[in-house]
């Protein structure tokens, strides 16, 4: 497993819609493997595939949702994975909600973006097999964060408010 350079703006690849995924072999798998460890080791709760140059639609999401249970508040679930190819959002709630966002691609900025608080993703898994998540809250937030990425979409494009973090202060949401 190899770290990858998380390329930042203005890279073109940034700003290409990424292609489809049809090629399920060895280098795709190398590929989600590398994705995985550069998340981890930047931190950052999402990844899409042209953050690290390859312009096709695979994104990887980690993140540990908080308990639902009040008194457990505190707590948090472990972080659960997804890897997920060719997604698409096929609902969105008509509830929004504004949230503060970062991005690994646009370090040393957050923004304010305004997104529907529920959404159903569908894709295929890391092997090529149809797999779909329900996620709200801050999870959809990252999925639709990512999976903007994949149309060459950044935050700061939809984003009310974009503001220069101060020194040190680590991003919201990468
Ligand atoms: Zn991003």
């Amino acid at each position: 497993m190899t770290i990858r350079e998380i390329v930042t703006v203005p890279a073109p690849v940034l700003r290409r819609k990424a292609r489809k995924v049809t090629d399920f072999g060895d280098e795709l798998q190398e590929l989600v493997e590398d994705m995985i460890e550069t998340m981890r080791e930047a931190p950052g709760v999402g990844l899409a595939a042209p953050q690290v140059g390859e312009p096709i639609q695979l994104i990887v999401v980690e993140y540990a949702e908080p308990e639902e249970n009040e008194e457990e508040s505190e707590k948090q679930k472990p972080p659960r994975l997804y890897v997920m190819v060719n997604p698409e959002i096929t609902r969105f709630s008509e509830e929004k909600e504004v949230g503060t966002e970062g991005c690994l691609s646009i370090p040393g900025f957050a923004g304010n973006v305004n997104r529907p608080v529920e959404i159903t993703i569908r894709g295929l898994n890391r092997r090529g097999q149809p797999m779909r998540v329900k996620a709200k809250d801050w999870l959809a937030r990252i999925f639709q964060h990512e999976i903007d990425h994949l149309e060459g979409v950044l935050f700061t494009d939809l984003a009310d408010k974009v503001w220069k973090l101060e020194e040190g202060e680590a991003p919201p949401l990468d």
